[in-house]
C-alpha cells in the first residue's frame, strides 16, 4: 500500500543517512587522495537534510518523497556529486508514479543510470560513480527480467556488482571530475563517489531485508 511504501522509503533514508556519518571519515579521506577532501561532508551534510526535509513531509506518495530526497541532495550537497546524485534521483522518480513494483524499480533504476550519464558525460571505466552504478542497474534488470528473480534477491546481485564495480576503479586512471586532473596519479585509488553509491545500494538491500 501507499503507506507501506512511504514508511519503506522513510527507512531507507534514515539508515543511508546513517551509514553516511558512520563512513563520513572514510569517504573523504578516499577523496583527500584524489580530490579535494570534502565527499564525505558533501554526502553527510545532504542526507541530513533529506531526513529533516522527508520528517516534515505529509501525505506523499513514492514518486513524491523521492523526488524529495532528489531536490534536496541538489539544494545541500553541492560539488560534482551533488547535481549527478540528486538530478538523477530526481528524474528517475517519476517512475514510481504507479508506486513501488519490481518493473516500477527496474525503470527507476535505468532512468537514475541513462541521466547521471547524460549529465556527467562518464563511461563505464572513466574512474567515477558510473563504474558502481552500471554494473549493478545492469545486474539489477537482467535479474528480474530474464532470470525472473524476486526483486530481493536481485537487489541483493546488483549490491554485488556495485561491490565489483567500486574494486574495479581502483587500477583505473580518472578521466572524469577533480580525479581527472591527477592524470596517471591517480591510478591505486578508490573512487569516492562510487563507494559511496555502493553504501546507498546497501542500505537500499538492508532495508529490503526487513
Ligand atoms: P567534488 O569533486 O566537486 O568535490 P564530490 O567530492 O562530492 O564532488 O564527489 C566526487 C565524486 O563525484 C567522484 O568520486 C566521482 O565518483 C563523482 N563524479 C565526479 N565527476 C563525475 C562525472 N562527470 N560523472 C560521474 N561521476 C562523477
Ligand atoms: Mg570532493
Ligand atoms: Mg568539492
Amino acid at each position: 500500500s501507499r503507506e507501506t511504501e512511504c514508511e519503506a522509503i522513510l527507512e531507507a533514508v534514515d539508515r543511508i543517512a546513517a551509514r553516511i556519518e558512520s563512513e563520513k571519515k572514510h569517504l573523504t579521506d578516499l577523496d583527500s587522495a584524489i580530490g579535494d577532501a570534502d565527499h564525505g561532508a558533501n554526502l553527510d551534510r545532504g542526507f541530513k537534510a533529506v531526513v529533516e526535509t522527508l520528517d516534515q513531509k505529509e501525505d506523499a506518495d513514492a514518486q513524491d518523497l523521492v523526488k524529495t530526497v532528489g531536490t534536496a541532495l541538489i539544494s545541500e550537497v553541492g560539488g560534482a556529486s551533488g547535481p549527478l546524485y540528486g538530478g538523477s534521483c530526481m528524474h528517475a522518480s517519476q517512475e514510481l508514479e504507479a508506486g513501488i513494483t519490481a518493473e516500477t524499480t527496474v525503470a527507476f533504476a535505468e532512468a537514475y543510470l541513462e541521466k547521471l550519464q547524460d549529465r556527467g558525460g562518464a563511461e563505464v571505466g572513466d574512474k567515477t560513480m558510473v563504474d558502481a552504478l552500471t554494473p549493478a542497474v545492469h545486474t539489477y534488470k537482467k535479474s528480474i527480467e530474464v532470470d525472473d528473480l524476486p526483486p530481493l534477491e536481485a537487489l541483493a546481485k546488483a549490491v554485488d556488482g556495485a561491490e565489483r564495480g567500486v574494486e574495479y576503479t581502483v587500477p583505473l586512471k580518472a578521466a572524469k571530475g577533480r580525479a581527472s586532473y591527477l592524470g596517471w596519479r591517480s591510478v591505486g585509488h578508490q573512487d569516492p563517489g562510487a563507494t559511496s553509491t555502493l553504501l546507498i545500494l546497501e542500505e537500499l538491500l538492508a532495508t529490503a531485508e526487513e
